[in-house]
């Protein structure tokens, strides 16, 4: 089996304003939330329950590790079309023309107009990272999804509990208070700090559904062996059965992969080159065939 070594590309900054914006708010709020979990919530709610408070600290700070550094490997590493391989000459039946950069690219590589270049296995252009989701990174963008899930699922309950204790959220007031979080300060219905607590809950709630679904959607796709341009396309010509697909994405150790981002798991493939589902077939039967 070959082994592919992830490399990092070097200008790895958001290309466009509104790529910008998303992504600055992304890394604002990432220890903002955390912060506010470990220092202000949790010993609130856990007061009487030190064992489960110190297990909040530790397994806080494994998530949260974890949604950091998923989020670095999505931003830096490189997962475009390598230059060397740009061609116009056609290298392989399967290679086709890309207009935008006027050469010949790999199957299931697809141009981002973001990003001004042709990404391999192209998923989609991730506004949060700042940059395209593709061969060499989409384990890292399914791992930041699963543990974003994971702990604004936590911050949805923790802060329900912390707020029910703190504020009055009795009605009417409490429409004014979620509702109009601005006007209910100014108005003096309730203290900043305490609209403040309420806005990182919404925050948390509305964190929590929008990347159930999207993880849904792409855990969907992943066992299919698909992309999401495969999907609005209805194709699935590179499905390879549920194992390998997830191979395809994770890498070879995905039984370990998803324990940390720095753990090796090299990918089955360079993504320059890619089996249809028949072809993939036809090779495993020969290999079976041959160890009989
Ligand atoms: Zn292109
Ligand atoms: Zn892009």
């Amino acid at each position: 089996m070959q082994s592919f070594t992830l490399k990092s590309r070097s200008k790895f900054w958001p290309k466009c304003p509104l790529d910008w914006g998303v992504f600055t708010v992304t890394l604002v709020l990432m220890p903002t939330i955390y912060m506010h979990e470990m220092f202000t919530v949790r010993p609130t709610v856990w007061r009487n329950a030190p064992f489960f408070s110190n297990f909040v600290i530790y397994g806080g700070l494994f998530v949260f590790l974890n949604i950091v550094a998923n989020f670095v490997g999505l931003v830096v590493t490189d997962t475009r079309v390598p230059d060397k391989v740009m061609s116009t000459v056609k290298q392989s039946p399967h290679w086709k023309y890309c207009d935008l950069c006027i050469s010949y690219v790999p199957p299931r590589a697809w141009h981002c107009k973001v990003c001004k270049v042709c990404i391999l296995k192209r998923d989609h252009h991730c506004l949060f990272a700042g940059c395209c989701v593709g061969h060499f990174n989409s384990r890292f963008f399914i791992m930041y999804l699963v543990y974003v899930c994971i702990g604004t699922l936590y911050c949805v309950i923790s802060d329900s509990i912390f707020l029910i204790n703190k504020v009055d959220l009795r009605f009417p007031s409490v429409v004014l208070k979620i509702g109009f979080p601005a006007f209910a300060y100014l108005s003096g219905v309730e203290t900043f700090t305490n609209e403040c607590f309420i806005l990182l809950f919404i925050i948390n709630l509305a964190a929590f559904i929008f990347v159930c679904v999207l993880l849904r959607f792409h855990v969907r796709i992943i066992l299919n062996g698909q992309v999401t341009y495969d999907v609005k396309s209805s194709s699935s010509n590179y499905d390879y059965g549920k194992m390998e697909n997830v191979k395809e994405v994770l890498g070879c150790r995905w039984y370990v992969a998803w324990a940390f981002p720095l753990v090796s798991s090299p990918l089955p493939r360079s993504g320059l080159e890619w089996d249809t589902s028949e072809e993939w077939k036809l090779k495993r039967q020969r290999v079976t065939e041959k160890s009989k």
